[in-house]
């Protein structure tokens, strides 16, 4: 239901996330970028040939509780993300997505960038 959905938001937000453990290095990434403000590795689960999370060290848990005040930050993160892009060899192309909340199918609670390319890719997403 949409009220258990809300329930397990807050819980989400509130919560650490596995992010946390890349950041701190408790757990292993393959991490191709980083910067004092974020990080850039390769996802555990690539939907493509090339598939790459662009995080901010920083947590911002989603897109829509971003902040006037993180507008620097946020521009941060897309350059990066073009600057990997390039580090990729991404040169015939790729897409950059932020899945925010359940009908986004967010599942991790700590913003992140995915970039994916390497294949010609289909529209609209499922
Ligand atoms: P979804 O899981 O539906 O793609 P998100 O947009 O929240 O939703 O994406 C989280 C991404 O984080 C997933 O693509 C998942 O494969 C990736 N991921 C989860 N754990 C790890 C990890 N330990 N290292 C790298 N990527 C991870």
């Amino acid at each position: 239901t949409k009220c258990a959905q809300n329930v397990n938001i807050i819980e989400a937000k509130n919560s650490p996330t596995i992010f946390d453990r890349i950041l701190d290095g408790s757990i292993k990434a393959d991490i191709v970028y980083e910067d004092p403000e974020c990080l850039a590795f390769r996802d555990v689960d690539p939907q493509a040939p090339k598939h790459l999370l662009v995080i901010p060290r920083r947590r911002i848990t989603m897109l829509e509780d971003a902040q006037n005040t993180d507008q620097e930050l946020l521009g941060h993160l897309m350059l990066v993300v073009k600057k990997v892009a390039e580090q990729e060899d991404l040169t015939d192309g790729y897409r950059v997505v932020i899945n925010n909340g359940p009908d986004g199918g967010q599942s991790v609670y700590h913003l992140h960038i995915h970039l994916l390319g390497g294949r010609q890719l289909n529209w609209p997403p499922g």
